[in-house]
């Protein structure tokens, strides 16, 4: 059975379907998504619609947040899969805008965060938390919710978009959605499509070698030992390290030496497919 959600494409149309929920008094959250939709994305839509009466996803495959030589043209597109699936966890509705309605002829305005943002994904992808705060911005803007989910697994991305709403006094709360892995451990991922058979069974190496580090920080071994042990590992199954690093939880501030609480991300390739994950310190299993 494939379950129905009304999609719009222009922000005219989103906030007249906004509005009248409003004037009825419902309260309102927002996930924004790339689509290539899986139970990731439907864990934010279902935590959503226990924090609002309404909840808008929004699919939008963002041409600011790709690198020159990354994968805008091959990303998994696929509109009506994914608007059943977002239904079906609860969406009351889809705002799939084309670019031309994001990014009008002549639009001449980047949100830049800055800090925050160098460093980890910043470092490597330059110009794509520009994008992403650039983009992120204008869906809440267009949507005006009281409340939008975004996932743990992007954790840069979570704080770069705390900082923006703070910064710019959007009147919206932000609010992170935990991370959901495959059975193996895998952080759920559309690009995880991209593995040969071979990489998928090396995949899960990831996120049990980050959480072999936070169990070691937790034991109050030094991050520098823990996290050499875990670059070590990674390399020696085949992944090639783009960063492995420890870090403040709220700011992404550096830490060294002996830590109590602390956030371990990474990011790393597999082939040309590059992975990212992150678990906390205390771990949290
Ligand atoms: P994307 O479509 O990849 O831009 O992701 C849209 C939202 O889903 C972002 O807030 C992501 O952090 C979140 N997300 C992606 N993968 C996962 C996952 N495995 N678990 C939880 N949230 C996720």
């Amino acid at each position: 059975m494939t379950t129905e959600i009304e999609t719009v494409r222009t922000v005219a149309d989103l906030r007249a379907r906004v509005s009248a929920w409003r004037a009825r008094g419902g309260s309102l959250a927002m996930v924004p998504t790339m689509g290539a939709i899986h139970e990731g994305h439907m864990s934010l839509v279902r935590q959503a619609k226990g924090l609002a009466g309404h909840v808008v996803a929004s699919i939008f495959v963002n041409p600011l947040q790709f690198g020159p030589s990354e994968d805008f043209e091959a990303y998994p597109r696929g509109e009506a899969r994914d608007a059943a699936l977002l239904a079906e966890a609860g969406a009351d509705l889809l705002f799939a805008p084309g670019a031309g309605e994001m990014y009008p002829e002549g639009f001449a305005t980047t949100v830049h965060v800055a800090d925050i943002t160098e460093g980890l994904c910043g470092a490597s992808r330059p110009d794509h938390f520009d994008g992403v705060a650039t983009v992120v911005a204008k869906l809440l803007l267009q949507c005006g919710p009281d409340v939008a989910i975004f996932g743990e697994k992007d954790y840069q991305q979570l704080l770069v978009i705390k900082r923006l709403v703070r910064d710019l006094n959007i009147p919206v709360k932000i609010v992170g959605g935990a991370i959901v892995r495959e059975p193996d451990g895998l952080a759920l991922s559309s690009r995880n499509a991209y593995l040969s058979a071979e990489e998928r069974e090396t995949a899960p190496l990831l996120y049990a070698t980050i959480q072999q580090a936070a169990h070691a920080l937790a034991a109050g071994h030094a991050t520098e030992h823990a996290l050499e042990s875990a670059r070590a590992a990674l390399e020696a199954a085949g992944f090639r390290v783009d960063y492995l690093e420890a870090r403040d939880p709220e700011t992404l501030a550096r830490l060294s030496g002996s830590v109590a609480t602390a956030r371990i991300l990474v990011a790393a390739f597999l082939g040309k497919t590059r992975l990212i994950d992150n678990v906390p310190v205390p771990p949290r299993a």
